[in-house]
């Protein structure tokens, strides 16, 4: 990786801020999947065993006003990461001043601060989230080293990530960061061939800066999912009542054409006559949709298809689920995607996409992957190619005078 890590990095006895995505999933106060914390772990165990003085940070859901504090505090999270490093933290229920600065003070090396929700900053300007410059400034005071590793957060310009970095000598990547910008980075920017990207989900339109993206890097895009509806209407195809993004029609032809025969769509499609679980479906080609029925999934044919396609694929990038996932009954292309990734062999399997990710670990293919993405938005606009600036940030491996970005 062209970034530097906290390897290359001494932390021993520095005040080491680490922005860690814990940005976790909580009813009435209760976390209800801690795989964020989980997942930055080995991150936080690294910086500790090295003799760092670590304070961790994170935002949490969106707070707007006093009354969202309540329900968007850190201390739950600090206290199950208590549990899982199993020693004791610090946790200070402010952003800034005396008691945060008091509590740093007095760390030895290994020791563990962590400070309030990050978002508390938005209530009066939106000081995190608008990146002011003071907010930045201030954090960096704190510290000596910056660590990130909020890959979730870094396709936003915020004050905890992008601010502070402009107030630090040594910006590096976490364990976590480390391993996103290997995985998707690398996929997109120096594939080994053959490299195939398989496209779904729900809409075209969310999606045109990675298909335009991917179509130039790609060997081959598999089209799924609610996207092939409004390739089939470039097609001439009936769609019937399946989602279908007419003003995209156009594009999709142009896409089409430009593809050169790389764009593979589904041959055939689960049809049903209402968008609900219990439907009465069926199969039929593509070209054969009635118009008074809509299409939920790829059919058996296409994951045939599909299976052909990706033998002898050496990466492989997916976003996007197959069918309405969330469904068990339209699950199906969805599972048939993730088996014939899971039995690929000598291939690196990428998911991105916060969608086909909690399909592919819900599905039960959790293990079966080289890598799913942590980062639903920020991974999603890696695919599309563009620069994140929490990536951006981090000092580059080769820099000549020890803070080249
Ligand atoms: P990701 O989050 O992985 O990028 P998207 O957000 O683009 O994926 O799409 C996910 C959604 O697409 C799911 O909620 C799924 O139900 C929907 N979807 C997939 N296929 C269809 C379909 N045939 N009709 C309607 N919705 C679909
Ligand atoms: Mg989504």
């Amino acid at each position: 990786m062209s970034k530097k890590t906290m390897k290359d990095v001494e932390l021993k006895g520095k005040v080491v801020l680490i922005r860690v995505d814990f940005n976790v999933p909580m009813k009435d106060g209760v976390i209800t999947d801690d795989n964020r914390i989980v997942q930055a772990l080995s991150t936080i165990k690294y910086a500790i065993d090295q003799g760092g003085k670590l304070v961790l940070f994170s935002h949490l859901g969106r707070v707007k006003d006093e009354a969202d504090k309540a329900d968007n505090s850190l201390a739950p999270v600090a206290k199950r990461l208590s549990q899982l490093l199993n020693r004791p933290i610090t946790f200070v229920g402010e952003t800034r001043g005396e008691q945060l600065e008091k509590a740093i003070k007095a760390m030895s090396n290994g020791d563990v601060v962590m400070f309030e929700n990050t978002r508390f900053e938005d209530i009066n300007g939106k000081k995190e989230s608008k990146n002011d410059p003071e907010l930045g400034k201030y954090w960096a005071s704190l510290g000596d080293i910056f660590v990130n590793d909020a890959f979730g957060t870094a396709h936003r310009a915020h004050a905890s990530n992008v601010g502070i970095a402009a107030n630090m000598k040594d910006v590096v990547a976490g364990f976590l960061m480390e391993k996103e910008i290997n995985f998707i980075g690398n996929a997109v920017d120096n594939p080994v061939r053959p490299f195939i990207a398989i496209l779904g989900g729900a809409k075209v339109s969310d999606k045109i800066s990675v298909i335009e993206n991917l179509i130039n890097k790609a060997d081959k895009i598999l089209i799924c999912g609610a996207m092939a509806y409004t390739f089939y209407k470039a097609l001439g195809y009936e769609v019937g009542t399946s989602k279908c993004e007419n003003d995209f029609v156009e594009f999709a032809k142009g896409l089409l054409e430009k593809a050169n025969g790389k764009i593979i769509l589904p041959i055939d499609t689960v049809i049903v006559k209402e968008f609900s679980e219990f439907a009465e479906s069926r199969v039929v080609t593509s070209d054969q949709i009635p118009a008074d029925e809509m299409g939920m999934d790829i059919g058996p044919k296409t994951i045939e298809l599909f299976e052909k396609e990706l033998q002898g694929a050496k990466t492989v990038v997916w976003n996007g689920p197959a069918g309405v996932f969330e469904f068990d009954k339209f699950a199906v292309g969805t599972n048939g995607i993730c088996r014939i990734l899971a039995n690929l062999v000598g291939a690196t399997t990428i998911i991105g996409g916060g969608d086909s990710a909690a399909a592919a670990i819900k599905l039960g293919y959790e293990d079966k992957f080289s890598h799913i993405s942590t980062g639903g938005g920020a991974s999603l606009e890696y695919l599309e190619g563009k620069l994140l600036p929490g990536v951006e940030i981090i000092n580059d491996k080769n820099c000549c005078c020890g803070n080249c970005k």
